[in-house]
């Protein structure tokens, strides 16, 4: 059994905050926990990334936007981040007939970050290991933990246990988060959960004699109504293409032909970029994977345990705010901490009070965009360009 006292660094004055999970939101508040002088546990289910040959993930880059970049830069790591993205001003509408408009997101110089999303994870882990009084702990996976003790268990790979005490344990550890089983025990809990119809495949367009295929600047979308596909550009000049569609949809298409036949009907601009030997090979190598909606309330267990990002709070990807509002999370909980003298009685439920409804509706907003997106976005923009042709 681990207890304060062997912390790193010997005895503490301060108390032991234990983050469960080591993803893109549990490395970032990592740091926060040790920016105020807390003794931080990280305990991360995989191995360490930075070791490792292949990182799975959810996506392979994300759009970081303002709230992200804000709470990146409490922690000084917006510069560090934002040099290795990739603006993008507009979203660049392809047509069926392969004619690309672009809608810019905002006043001129606005723009969003395609990101890494394994870099980034490296980076924020990198960043929480600089302060001595953080310790990351991979290969530990949360089996159990109690509300009552705040004592919880982890098992490794080789099948052993270790015992882990804390004063403050923030549950971190995403969509399915085990933190958050014991929620659902107690009364007044609310929970729902949603899977949408739709699933969603990466694909890869690689770069054209060095450059990249498509313009850069620009985070592609082929709105085609029940479906559609997008593409992020990345550093290394290819574009990582996400197609969303209802799983019956993807299960229809069984054969390399069918694919390109698809293809061919809806997508024809991608197959010369993609490739067709690439198509034909890289629609079956994985399956589709589902997207969650994930809501809850309250976001605490007294003043033991809080839930950020996913975990508290999944949302579809159509927003491009699921990690942005993890983030965000973490700013708005060091704020109360502020306020309220880092005494985690007072903290906890008035983090509760003021995320809640903000995460809520991030959620609805993410759902809307799941029409908006693949839908809304080619009529309204079939009806500007008429309003446009007939000036
Ligand atoms: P996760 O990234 O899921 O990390 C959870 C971590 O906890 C993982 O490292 C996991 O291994 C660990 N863990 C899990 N269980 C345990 C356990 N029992 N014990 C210990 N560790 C555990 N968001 C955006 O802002 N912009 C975008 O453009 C964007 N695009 C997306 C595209 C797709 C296709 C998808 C699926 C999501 C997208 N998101 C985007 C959302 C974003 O991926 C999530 O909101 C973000 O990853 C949440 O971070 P997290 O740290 O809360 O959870």
């Amino acid at each position: 059994l681990k207890t304060m006292e062997e912390s790193p660094g010997g005895p503490s004055q301060k108390k032991v905050v234990a983050v469960v999970g080591g993803g893109l939101v549990g490395a970032l508040n990592a740091c926060f926990f040790a920016k105020r002088g807390f003794d931080v546990e990280l305990f991360e289910t995989r191995e360490d990334i930075r070791q490792a040959k292949i990182v799975r993930g959810r996506s392979i880059n994300l759009a970081l936007s303002h709230r992200g970049r804000q709470a990146l830069k409490h922690v000084g790591m917006e510069e560090k981040i934002v040099s290795q993205g990739i603006p993008m001003h507009a979203r660049m509408i392809h047509s069926l007939n392969g004619k690309q408009s672009p809608i810019p997101y905002g006043k001129k110089g606005q723009y969003i970050l395609s990101v890494d999303r394994a870099n980034l994870n490296k980076e924020l882990l990198t960043a929480a290991e600089t302060y001595p009084n953080t310790k990351l702990n991979f290969d530990r996976k949360l089996q159990d933990w109690s509300a009552e003790t705040g004592l919880m268990t982890f098992v490794r790979s080789d099948g052993s246990e270790e015992q882990v005490e804390a004063d403050l344990i923030v549950g971190c550890d995403g969509a399915f988060s085990a933190i958050r089983k014991q929620f659902l025990r107690r009364s007044r809990f609310n929970y729902s959960q949603t899977y949408i119809p739709h699933g969603y495949m990466e694909l890869t367009m690689p770069p054209i004699n060095g450059e990249f295929a498509m313009k850069p600047n620009y985070l592609h979308i082929w709105p085609r109504n029940t479906f559609m596909m997008i593409a992020l550009p990345n550093l290394d000049k290819t574009f990582t293409c996400t197609l969303f569609m209802p799983f019956e949809e993807f299960e229809k298409i069984t054969t390399g032909d069918e694919v390109i036949e698809f293809f061919q009907k809806y997508f024809p601009d991608a197959i010369p970029l993609i490739g067709v030997d690439a198509l034909k090979r890289d629609y079956f190598r994985l399956p589709a994977q589902a997207m969650v909606s994930v809501k809850c309330s309250p976001y605490h267990i007294g003043s033991k345990c809080v839930l950020m990002g996913d975990a508290a709070h999944a949302v579809v990807p159509f927003y491009g705010q699921g990690m942005n509002a993890g983030f965000e999370d973490c700013i708005v909980f060091d704020e109360i901490m502020e306020q309220f003298n880092e005494d985690f009685s007072a903290v906890l439920p008035e983090y509760t009070r003021v995320r809640v409804p903000d995460d809520h509706a991030i959620a609805d907003l993410a759902m809307y965009n799941y029409i908006e997106m693949r839908a809304h976005v080619n009529s309204k923009w079939f009806l500007f360009r008429k309003h446009i042709d007939n000036l």
